[in-house]
């Protein structure tokens, strides 16, 4: 079976990868010009999205792309009182793997160069402009004319999906979170941290973790009105910082000490998710990733399960059975999972908006939604994909 890849991101360049793993073609189209230097800020890819590679054995991807091992959260009110942690001491023993927070970018160029090397065929500056099914094939026509075949198309074009708006015109758009992220990576003079240090600022939620003299951090805005399509876009980086510095500045003293250092953010991103679609496959077309399933960047899940889809997916696609009957069984398998995942991004993010007296609450409450939430980050982290054997590391 020929399939066509929209989009070369984490969840297609994994694909790309293991379906040439598996013997299979595999062809991508990528708008941008390049796989190198993408973008983005850093992430966390967690342990289930650590055992997924390892299952297509790219298990040294997260230390080559310059990961390195993070599990656990403390939380902190604005006032510095720690009021709850996510114990992630044990996470080795129980998920066979731990967290590693690695930059995005690398993480990204990294897949898409195995991919590569493992002879998938990338076309880049292509973005899809037009797809066409028919009863044994589909037809995309790319910006400045290419026109490519075959057996199935795969929307992996991330969470503004050109694939999922050309084949469900009527499906749900992005949902704004009431959240603007941005962040960076910093020099500073702090100690490593165990784990992610999360706090629950005066006027902003500020999170960090330092690794040899750099802090990796990110503050999370409130703003209610949805900022417009590229408005935060080139920003003036002084202005910016200066704004931010001052949210943070009457906040624990690790915050103001990181944001003075810091000369700028990597960008500033509205947070957004994807609302349930009724269904993410075709005959002949099938979304994988944010395009089927953005969840906000608050699970720390969003690349775990782009991984994970591109494994049960390259799984799926090995059945020899028509195109619909194996992306039914794709969609079957990762579809309530992904939903809920999406639902917690919510709950996780509607506690980050700081609200006057809402937040004495939230204080008192959060170790009891934590520990509400630990049956979710277990069933999360302990996920493992088709054909993994259950002790694999
Ligand atoms: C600020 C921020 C922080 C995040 N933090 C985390 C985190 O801590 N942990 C985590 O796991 N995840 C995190 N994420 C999410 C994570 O980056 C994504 O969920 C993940 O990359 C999804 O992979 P994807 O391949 O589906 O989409 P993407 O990586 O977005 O890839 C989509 C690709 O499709 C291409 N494309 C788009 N349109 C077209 C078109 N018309 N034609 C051809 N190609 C096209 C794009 O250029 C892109 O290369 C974060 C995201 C943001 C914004």
């Amino acid at each position: 079976m020929k399939t066509l890849i929209i989009g070369g991101g984490i969840a297609g360049s994994t694909l790309a990868y293991a379906l040439r793993r598996y013997g299979h073609e595999a062809l991508v189209a990528e708008a941008r010009p390049s796989h190198r230097d993408t973008g983005g800020a850093f992430l966390y890819l967690a342990p289930n999205g650590v055992n997924a590679l390892r299952a297509l054995g790219l298990g040294d991807v997260p230390a080559v792309a310059g990961g390195f091992e993070a599990s656990g959260m403390d939380f902190y009110n604005a006032r510095g009182r720690r009021i709850a942690e996510l114990d992630g001491s044990d996470d080795l023993e129980h998920y066979g793997a731990r967290g590693v927070v690695l930059r995005r970018a690398r993480l990204h160029a990294e897949l898409a160069d195995r991919a590569q090397a493992a002879g998938a065929t990338f076309h880049f500056n292509s973005r899809l402009v037009e797809l066409r099914t028919h009863s044994d094939s589909a037809e995309a026509v790319f910006e400045g004319g290419l026109a490519l075949t075959a057996d199935a198309v795969i929307g992996a074009d991330g969470i503004w999906s050109t694939v999922r708006r050309l084949i469900w015109p009527d499906a749900p758009t992005p949902s704004y979170n009431g959240i603007v992220d941005c962040g960076s990576w910093t020099e500073v003079d702090l100690p490593d941290t165990t784990g992610q240090q999360m706090y629950f600022g005066h006027r902003a939620f500020f999170g960090y973790t330092v690794k040899d003299k750099t802090a990796y951090w990110f503050t999370n805005l409130p703003r209610r009105d949805e900022p417009a399509r590229g408005e935060l876009d080139n920003l003036d980086q002084d202005a910016w910082m200066a704004s931010i510095r001052r949210l943070h500045e009457n906040d624990p003293a690790s915050i103001p000490t990181i944001l003075q250092a810091a000369r700028h953010s990597l960008g500033a991103w509205p947070l957004y998710d994807m609302p349930v679609l009724d269904t993410w496959h075709t005959d002949r077309v099938c979304l994988i990733g944010d395009a089927a399933h953005a969840v906000s960047p608050s699970t720390g899940q969003g690349a775990s399960l782009a991984i994970e889809d591109a494994a049960v997916l390259a799984h799926w696609l090995q059945q020899n059975r028509t195109p619909r009957a194996m992306f039914e069984g794709f969609a079957t398998d990762r579809k309530p999972r992904a939903e809920r995942i999406v639902r917690f991004g919510r709950q996780i993010g509607a506690r980050k908006i700081t609200s006057g007296a809402g937040n004495l609450f939230r204080d008192l409450t959060l170790s009891m939604f934590l520990r509400m939430g630990g049956k979710a980050t277990a069933e999360q982290y302990g996920y493992r994909v088709p054909d993994q054997p259950a002790n694999d590391r």
